[in-house]
Parts: C-alpha cells; structure tokens; sequence
C-alpha cells in the first residue's frame, strides 16, 4: 500500500483518516470476517450515510460522494486499517449497480437513496437446495396474475435474510423454455405475508445464513427489473460486481498487519525465521493481489464492466483471506481457542482467530465457488 498519491489525495486521506479515528464504533467482540451484531452494523451504516460515504463507489446522481477511483481506493483502505466493519455488500455492490443499469426511472427513485442512506437492508435470493453452481437450474416459480407475480418456492444460504427489509430475487416465469431464458428478477418485500426464514447457525458459531420459504407471496408486477425473462442477463451482471468485491484486499492488509504486529511483540516467534518466510509469502501474494484489483477498478472507473478478471480477484482474494486467517490461527496456539476471551491470559491480537478461521472457509464457496470461477477464466481468458 506504498502508492503515490497526489497533494489533493493525500489530503483526502488525511480526512478520512481523521474522520474514522473519531467515529468508528467499537466492535462487539472479535471480528470474524463478517457482520455479526446488527445495531453495531446498522449504527455504523447510517452513520456513514448521513455523512454521504455509505455509496461510496456511485456517482453524486444516485446518492454517493462521486469519488474518482483513487479516492475511493483511499476510502476504502482507511476505513479498513481503522479497523472498521465493511459495508453490507448486497444493497450498495451488487443491487444498485443492476438498478442503475438496468431499472427503470421509479425504481431507482424508490430504492436507491435508501441504500445511500442505510436506511434499507437488502438480502440475496439465488441459491437454492439444488441450485447453487448450476444457479440457472432455480426452481422457484412465479406466476404472473394481473397486477402481481404469485411466488412460491424455497430459497438458501440467504446471508443475513433475518435482518433484511427487501431480498432481491431469481425467480422461474417460464418453464417451457431453455432455462436461462425464463428466469426474472424480482424486488421482494420481506414483510410481505407468506415468508418464512428459518435460521441456520454455521461453524463458526454465528447466525448469519437462512432458508426462506415463499409460500403465495404477492409481489407487484413493478417490482420486475428488466424485462420478463431477462434476469440472467441482470444476474450475471450483479456477479461480476460482486466477486470483485469479495477481493478484500484493504481487510487482508488490516489482518495481516495485526499478524505482524503480533509477532513482533512475541520473543519467540519473531526469531523464528519459517514465521517470517510465511509472513513475507502473504504479503507479496497481497502485493500482486492489489495491483490487479487496481486494474479492475480502473477499467471500472471508465464505465468498462469488472470483466472476467473479477473471477481471478475473486479467487485469489479469498485464498488469501484464508491463508492470512490461518496463519492468525496457528501462530496464536492457545490465543486462537475460541472457548477463551480476552482477558483469559488471551493475546487480544488473537482474539475470534479460530471463529474467523472457520467463517472463512466459506469465502471459496459463497460468490461462486472458487472451482466454477476457474471454470469462467478457463472459458473466458484462455478460450478452452
Ligand atoms: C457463507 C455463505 C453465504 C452465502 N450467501 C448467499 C446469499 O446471500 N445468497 C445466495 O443466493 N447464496 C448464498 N450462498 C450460496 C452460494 O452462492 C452457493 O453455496 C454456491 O454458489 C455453491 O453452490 P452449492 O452450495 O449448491 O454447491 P454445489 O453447486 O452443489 O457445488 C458442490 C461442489 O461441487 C463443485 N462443482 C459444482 N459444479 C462444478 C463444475 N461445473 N465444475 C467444477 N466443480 C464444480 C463446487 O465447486 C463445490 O465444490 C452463500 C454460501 C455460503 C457458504
């Protein structure tokens, strides 16, 4: 993270800097690699909002700061070194693109600013029981009646579904053709009756996944994005924006910096010099990572789409956020037990190590699985 940056940027830097040290929240506990405690995560999100740095990767016409591609780089690696909790990506990364391109006028009207003010949460329903990799293999069903679709169907792995006000949705309109063709995107309203979320807890101990049941759920027929039929089209769009988020590479930075910190302070572990090789591997892995997700970013900042190097981000940004996690884990030894906390003869710098460890084995598969994403490239890049 050693780039030039010009006067103008450096004092931007110095802005956010400052604003963070004053405002970011204390978390409660350790951090795990995701969401945990909802009014620390809302809290934090408003307050964002209300300073207009929630959208900080839209334009001023649609709610957000309007940043050059620097700035939001430098946004985006402050916030990460103050230690700050990541915005919640399914409204600001992967919804609002799809709307801005493809939604018509009321629908960006009605449902961006709320995102930009982290007024409104959103969830992601895609996957289903026996729709995961073969995603256009969905199976949920919606029937059009006058003025409103009629859904039914099951929906999984719906990330934070109990916390959400809306859930954008694939759905089935049409059986009797090819199967991408008859699938559309709805805009669901998540109080409306005839939803039911069951929990399901992961290994990291934490609630953060759902099933949600729709059993006759009325949604009206404005809440179609695009065209009946085209939601495939809008699918593939919001995934490419979202597997380039999943790079995290101003997180892998922090964690790997509390690492390093960690072992400084340990007599025996900074001597050991097969914990240096292993720290000096992480870092110009993240090194090389950041230089292509800059790439991305500047081919974004263009109005380009993130393309199919989106999946490479997406690969190697979440091999790396596992290896950084378990080296935390190893080299913390006792520190890293999650049945211990802070203050039980725990290295704080430790602390939820083996939490996030265990969330993170997940990074490889949510987004689409790191082995459909060789698939892409395979296809894409190297035309096999
Ligand atoms: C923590 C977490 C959060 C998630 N959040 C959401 C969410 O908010 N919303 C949502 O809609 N979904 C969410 N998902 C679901 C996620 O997108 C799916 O789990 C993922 O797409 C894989 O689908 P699957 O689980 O059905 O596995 P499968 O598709 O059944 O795959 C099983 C295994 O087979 C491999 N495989 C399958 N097909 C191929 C192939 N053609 N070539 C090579 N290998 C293959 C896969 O790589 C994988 O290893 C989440 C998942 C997790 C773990």
């Amino acid at each position: 993270m050693n780039l030039d940056f010009s006067p103008e940027d450096q004092a931007f830097r110095a802005e956010i800097r400052a604003w963070m040290r004053d405002n970011v929240p204390l978390q409660e506990g350790p951090s795990i690699g995701i969401p945990s405690h909802r009014e620390t995560q809302f809290a934090w999100e408003r307050k964002l909002g209300a300073k207009g740095w929630l959208a900080y990767t839209w334009t001023k016409e649609y709610g957000g700061p309007g940043w050059t591609a620097t700035q939001r780089y430098i946004f985006d690696t402050e916030r990460a070194l103050a230690g700050a909790p990541s915005s919640s990506p399914f409204g600001l990364s992967m919804l609002g693109p799809v709307l801005m391109h493809y939604g018509n006028e009321a629908q960006k009207r009605r449902y961006l600013p709320p995102i930009a003010r982290g007024e409104e949460f959103w969830c992601q329903g895609y996957s289903e029981p026996a729709a995961g990799s073969d995603l256009a293999g969905l199976k949920t069903r919606a029937t059009r009646e006058a003025d409103h679709y009629l859904v039914n169907g099951q929906k999984i792995w719906t990330t934070q579904a109990h916390w959400a006000n809306f859930m954008f949705c694939l759905v089935r309109t049409n059986p009797d053709v090819p199967k991408q063709q008859g699938i559309s995107f709805l805009l669901i309203d998540m109080s409306t009756p005839g939803i039911e979320i069951r929990p399901i807890t992961t290994i990291d101990g934490h609630h953060h996944l759902n099933e949600v049941f729709l059993t006759n759920v009325r949604v009206p027929a404005e809440n179609l994005v695009g065209e009946e039929g085209n939601g495939w089209t809008l699918a593939k769009y919001l995934l490419t924006h979202e597997r380039t988020s999943i790079a995290g590479v101003a997180d892998s930075y922090y964690q790997l910096g509390r690492l390093r910190e960690a072992v400084d302070a340990d007599p025996v572990l900074v001597r050991d010099p097969a914990v240096a090789r292993r720290l000096a591997a992480l870092e110009v892995d993240l090194i090389a990572l950041e230089y292509t997700n800059l790439r991305t970013l500047d081919r974004v900042s263009k109005g380009q789409p993130p393309g199919s190097e989106s999946s490479g981000l997406k690969i190697k940004g979440t091999e790396l956020q596992q290896a950084i996690s378990e080296a935390q884990m190893e080299l913390g030894g006792l520190s890293a037990l999650p049945w211990l906390s802070a203050g039980e003869d725990v290295d704080p710098a430790f602390a939820g190590a083996t939490q996030r460890y265990n969330f993170l084995r997940a990074s490889s598969i949510y987004g689409g699985t790191n082995e459909i994403q060789k698939n892409v490239l395979a296809k894409l890049l190297l035309q096999l």
